[in-house]
């Protein structure tokens, strides 16, 4: 066992759990389901070109809508919702606006990503190892309560952690810093002995190192430390199972 700190915040979302990573493909999957109410030619080449141009057009709208920082704190507690909203301007912007036809397409893609949550392999183990060592653990995540308490309880985490802090129910959510010393009060361990383990480059190694949290950033998909990143991560990992290695 390497060295270890005394606390670890993970997060939830395609950290412990793949939820949101790579949307390109579960939207080109979910609007072929969808593409004889789409107008999408029959046959390819040209059925695959019109999907493109639709996901292209909602995940633009998705971008833009999430890139508004008080805006995503306020629709964080709600991500159906503002799923549809993106949807609808999507189509909208293609000069077909149907919100009748968005909100199935919205809440069908919810319901896929929903379906298709998993624990990632590793996740269990590396907590279970973790806990056994002594170190004191905390699963802090953005969302509304009852979603996320349904992620918790489907892949077993509840028991795993020492404190679990959910945006929706605490009143905060990350980036905040009231969100990380909250959750080092509750686990009695200072900013220096804790490590922030989690995918969001802003939220798990950016504002946790302003309180001298170590930032630990996951990033399964090699994906490389951000190109404007000002703050560099103690350390960057592929897997979960690299902390107890
Ligand atoms: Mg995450």
């Amino acid at each position: 066992m390497p060295a270890l700190p005394r606390a670890i915040l993970f997060d939830l979302d395609d950290t412990l759990i793949r939820a949101y990573a790579q949307p390109e493909e579960a939207w080109t999957r979910l609007l072929h389901i969808f593409s004889a109410h789409l107008d999408a030619p029959d046959s390819e080449p040209g059925r695959a070109a019109a999907i493109e141009r639709i996901r292209t057009a909602i995940m633009g709208e998705a971008k833009a809508f999430w890139s508004d920082h008080a805006q995503a704190a306020k629709w964080r507690l709600d991500i159906g919702g503002a799923r549809r909203l993106s949807v609808r301007r999507g189509l909208a912007a293609l000069g077909r606006p149907d919100d009748a036809l968005a909100d199935r397409i919205a809440d069908a893609f919810t319901e896929m990503r929903r379906q298709e949550y998993r624990l990632y392999p590793d996740a269990h183990a590396t907590v279970d190892a973790l806990r056994d060592a002594g170190v004191k653990l905390a699963l802090i995540t953005n969302g509304a309560g009852t979603p996320q308490r349904a992620k918790i309880e489907r892949f077993d985490l509840e028991h795993r952690f020492h404190h679990i802090q959910i945006e929706g129910e605490f009143g905060q959510g990350k980036p905040e810093l009231a969100v990380y010393r909250h959750a080092l009060e509750k686990l009695g361990v200072e900013p220096a002995d804790a490590w922030m383990v989690g995918d969001n480059y802003e939220w798990e190694v950016v504002a946790p190192q302003q309180l001298g949290i170590c930032g630990i950033w996951y990033d399964p998909f090699d994906a490389g430390i951000p190109a404007h990143a000002t703050a560099q991560p103690t350390r960057v990992i592929k897997r979960l199972a690299e902390l107890v290695e």
